[in-house]
């Protein structure tokens, strides 16, 4: 009777270990494995492979099903339902349909798979964060690429393009970036030129994680480098407009003063006509590129030779691209634009 009692003990056990390990999702216990706190050069064998659309394991004979597993192996992103101003509608929509379309609209599809990978964590972050600081009402974010980041509706795209980017958000499922444990401000842009931009230069606020970083391989871009003419009278009656005190001596060469750079290469102010003006105020006076500029004059013009396109802060797209081709895995790129953060699960 002992050695009875003894068996139906131990095979309660058995059993009790046998339904705890089987109600843990084979995907998310991945994802725990290897993403925390892992090395920025670690191998992420456990997400690196896109899964096939719906390939969760099938469960083991011994699963118990419950309803938190259900919801598990649903993954993340499906499971999560982000409050969206969709073309001026409030909607909810499953965060994986909402990254879908985000990766449709602000990433070629032709770039290698691990920069559209880091595109989607990023893209994760920046709307998971906003979650917490909704910036429509109650919408964590809108669909306008001038705001907030652009979506394209995933059912109005190609299948193989929608295919695609599907697949990508699902290899990343749930995968966000934190900064000391909380999430991050992930910005992105096209290209920098070069070099990115310190957040502090652009937007005051010190981050200690949006510092310059070097970005190289972004020429093919298309606007690594470009030229804006201004007809000096036109230039010379804006800079009035800016400020009246402004003095323009005969000789030219006497027009341009000195200039001083922010950390990623803009300009951060620069004498004309006898009077500072900021980077940021001729961005935005002659429509420039970007702050990272020179200026040359002549007899009939002003060329601005600018760097690069947007803000220039946090992730560059061609420079992610550029990286992932050079054999940069998704966290190693999104390591190197956002300095010391790391990539784990948002749960
Ligand atoms: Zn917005």
């Amino acid at each position: 009777m002992r050695d009875s009692a003894a068996a139906a003990l131990i095979a309660a056990l058995f059993w009790t270990f046998l339904a705890v390990l089987s109600a843990g999702n084979p995907r998310l216990a991945g994802v725990e494995a290897v993403s925390p706190f892992a090395a920025v050069s670690a191998a992420d064998s456990g997400t690196e492979a896109p899964a096939p659309a719906g390939s969760d394991c099938p469960p083991p004979a011994a699963t118990i099903v419950t309803e938190a597993s259900l919801q598990a192996e649903q993954g993340f992103d499906e499971g999560f339902l982000l409050p969206v101003l969709r073309d001026g509608e409030p909607v909810r929509m499953p965060l994986h349909d909402y990254l879908t379309g985000v990766i449709l609209a602000e990433m070629p599809l032709s770039f290698p798979d691990e920069a559209l990978k880091a595109q989607a964590v990023a893209s994760r972050t920046y709307a998971l964060r906003h979650c917490a600081h909704p910036r429509h009402g109650e919408a964590a974010v809108c669909t306008a690429s001038g705001c907030c980041q652009g979506w394209q509706d995933p059912s109005a795209a190609a299948p193989s393009e929608r295919e695609r980017a599907e697949s990508l958000v699902q290899a990343t499922d749930g995968l966000v970036i934190r900064y000391e444990g909380k999430l991050i401000e992930a910005t992105f842009f096209s290209c920098s030129g070069g070099r990115t931009e310190d957040a502090a230069a652009v937007w005051g606020g010190e981050l200690p994680y949006l510092q310059a970083v070097d970005s190289p391989g972004e020429e093919e871009a298309a606007h690594f480098s470009d030229e804006t003419r201004i007809p000096l009278d036109a230039f010379r009656a804006a800079l009035r407009g800016l400020d009246p005190a402004v003095e323009f001596p005969e000789a030219l060469g006497a027009w341009v003063g000195s200039v001083s750079r922010t950390p990623g290469g803009g300009v951060d102010v620069i004498v004309l006509g006898g009077r500072p003006f900021t980077g940021k105020q001729l961005r935005k006076t002659f429509g420039l590129r970007s702050t990272a500029f020179s200026l040359e004059l002549s007899a009939g013009e002003a060329v601005f030779v600018t760097h690069g396109f947007g803000h220039r802060v946090g992730m560059s797209q061609y420079g992610a691209a550029a990286m992932a081709r050079a054999g940069a895995d998704f966290r190693e790129i999104l390591q190197w634009y956002y300095q010391g953060v790391r990539i784990g699960p948002a749960e």
